[in-house]
């Protein structure tokens, strides 16, 4: 027995429900279940795991839960939504001058690409945003239809908009929906805003190029980057914290600080590291090799290149071989550039018969790989062609597998804190579809690294089925000072390589048996590390590993002598030492010296001559007493030791 229903029950999750009709609108549903107060502060709604917005028509029993001003969904539909109102503003500016292509939602706010011959300038952003507030005050409604593929075909090859024609012929499917706002008409899935008033407060950013459909081969089209929130201050505040983040860009204190440069004769994406950067870098080395050998690790130098053979053994040529630089021939056998370090690394595990007595086995290296990568991805110290990642690999018997992942994370928080990182995201990442390695193998190689971030107290999220093939993985994002987030630390375990190069050892029981193998990176790469610290410092290093630690400026010519000798017994005594002895202004002297940054400005006139001391400017402005040359050494080496931990 059947009977037609006409009524449907419709609810509001821990809400109100209520009978309606079939074919009622979301909206329409929220507009009789919720308060006046709640229905302005919904933008859409969510139907089991699905978002929808108002425009969606219910034809079953539902139970909708809002989606509320403040939820990082709502603002992800406020983008999106944006990126549609803005392309409206362009279209009705521009008119045929431009085809649209697509405009999605981003981390922080959205963009749109656009093809044009003439490029947009600052004058055009203007117009658009005033064209843009004309529609959100005129609260234009989303409205959505389906329409048949092929009738949408028709309809924009009549319109010339030759990549939307191109997206749906590409989606195959019988009907798409489309999303029209005022006479713009867009193919997209939704979900979008009720309507364009709630599009208050945005700002569009910058152009760039971007391939269509990221391909190089195609149009190169007019990304026009925006943000949008739901309230004017915040977009406020995320505009000063761009400002903030612009005067931080590592590229540009990188040369303001003469730390490195990267030079089209060389080649791009390959660092050359300036005398400061060289400081800076080698302190880092330094501290970083010193808590190794702490820490229970051997340090190992391996080569650059290794015959190709070795690479098709560890699976890279079949893997990784787009990331990896040509093949060359030496004495008719070919070589590889290296694109990662731990197949040399299991070349010293071989090297010798190796017993379960000698198990864990810890090596560390700093080791530089070369790697491929698209000229149009590369970005200053952050992403690179050639780079020295913070590479160890740690072999042991799978008795041994939690305590050593304790180790790894012990040292690696550590690290972190000690170069003024304390805030991090960690991600657990499982096995994915495709895998080797056995269930038991996983199962206890999983376990170990939840048992380990437990032990270090570390909150942390599991990415389902985001685990290498070969392993399950640890992932640490470091916060820097803005609140930022950067990929850093990896702990990975690997059931792949052991197998692949037939690691075994000599067990207790006089069998032979395969050892787990942990590939990890703690600072991930120097290169990027060191593009994160100049940002998240603003290139006002702590003294511990500041490449100038002081600058002496004196006052007059008739100091020159003395400074040259406090120079040299500072510089004996370690201390990292400028000289400016220029016959300039005093103050133009302290001036070049706050803009480089020096923690510490040393200033002799003839009384400091006299009595044979320095007289310390601090960066504030502020003077501390004048001491002798070798008291100030001994306050310097107690920072450094303060900073550095020993
Ligand atoms: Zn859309
Ligand atoms: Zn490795």
């Amino acid at each position: 027995m059947s009977e037609i229903m006409s009524t449907i029950t419709v609810s509001v999750k821990d809400g109100d429900s209520a009978s309606m009709e079939v074919g009622v609108s979301v909206g329409d549903a929220l507009g009789a279940l919720l308060s006046n107060k709640q229905r302005k502060q919904t933008v859409a709604a969510r139907i089991d795991d699905n978002l929808v917005d108002f425009t969606t028509v219910l034809n079953t029993d539902t139970t909708l839960e809002p989606v509320q001003i403040g939820t990082r969904e709502a603002l992800e539909v406020l983008r999106h939504s944006t990126s549609h109102i803005m392309a409206l503003a362009v279209r009705d500016i521009f008119g045929d001058e431009v085809k649209v292509a697509i405009g999605p939602s981003i981390d922080d706010g959205y963009y749109y690409d656009f093809q044009r011959s003439e490029p947009f300038t600052p004058d055009d952003f203007d117009r658009i945003e005033t064209r843009m507030e004309e529609i959100v005050r005129a609260a234009l409604p989303f409205t959505r239809t389906t329409m048949a593929s092929a009738d949408a075909i028709a309809h924009f090859k009549e319109l010339g908009e030759s990549f939307k024609v191109e997206l749906i012929e590409d989606l195959g499917a019988e009907t798409v929906s489309f999303y029209q706002v005022g006479d713009f008409v867009d193919l997209c899935r939704g979900p979008h805003l009720p309507n364009t008033s709630f599009a208050r407060a945005f700002k569009l950013l910058r152009v760039a190029g971007a391939y269509w459909r990221g391909d190089e081969n195609r149009d190169v089209l007019q990304r026009i980057y925006g943000t949008a929130f739901f309230d004017k201050k915040e977009l406020k505040k995320h505009l000063a914290a761009l400002e903030e983040a612009k005067k931080r860009d590592h590229r540009k204190l990188g040369k303001e600080l003469q730390l490195f440069t990267m030079e089209d004769q060389i080649g791009p994406g390959l660092t050359l590291w300036l005398p400061k950067g060289s400081q800076l870098r080698r302190l880092i080395e330094d501290f970083w090799k010193d808590e190794h050998y702490r820490h229970g690790y051997e340090l190992l130098y391996t080569p650059h290149i290794a015959r190709q053979d070795l690479w098709k053994t560890s699976g890279h040529l079949d893997f990784y071989s787009e990331n990896m630089y040509s093949a060359m021939d030496i004495d008719e056998v070919k070589y590889q550039l290296k694109p990662m370090n731990c197949p040399f690394h299991i070349g010293v595990f071989t090297s010798s018969r190796r017993s379960y007595r000698e198990f864990p086995m810890r090596w560390a290296e700093l080791g530089t790989v070369y790697r491929y990568e698209r000229a149009g991805a590369l970005h200053g110290l952050l992403r690179v062609r050639g780079f020295t990642q913070d590479d160890a690999h740690i072999f042991c018997r799978p008795d041994q597998l939690a305590d050593e992942i304790v180790n790894i994370l012990d040292l690696n928080l550590h690290i972190l804190r000690s170069f003024g990182f304390a805030e991090y995201d960690v991600y657990l990442s499982t096995r994915p579809e495709k895998s080797v390695g056995s269930d038991e193998n996983w199962e206890r190689a999983t376990e170990a690294l939840k048992f380990a971030l437990e032990q270090k107290g570390l909150d942390y999220e599991i990415d389902p089925g985001e685990g290498v093939f070969y392993g399950p993985k640890i992932d640490i994002k470091i916060k820097d000072k803005l609140g930022r987030s950067w990929q850093c630390s990896t702990v990975q375990v690997d059931f792949n390589l052991p197998d692949r190069f037939n690691l075994e050892y000599v067990g207790a029981d006089n069998a032979m048996h395969q050892p787990i193998m942990i590939h990890r990176a703690l600072m991930g790469s120097l290169e990027r590390f060191i593009g994160v610290l100049i940002e998240h410092y603003a290139g006002a290093f702590p003294i511990w590993f500041a490449p100038v630690q002081a600058r002496i400026l004196n006052i007059t010519d008739d100091q020159a002598e003395y400074c040259e000798e406090v120079y040299k017994t500072l510089r004996k005594a370690g201390i990292r030492i400028e000289k400016d002895l220029r016959n300039e202004k005093l103050n133009y002297k302290i001036r070049e010296a706050q803009k480089a940054k020096i923690p510490y400005m040393l200033i002799i006139g003839d009384k400091e001559k006299t009595e044979g001391t320095v007289t310390v400017r601090l960066k504030n402005g502020e003077n501390l007493p004048a001491m002798p040359v070798a008291e100030f050494a001994r306050k310097i080496h107690e920072e450094v030791v303060q900073g550095r931990g020993y």
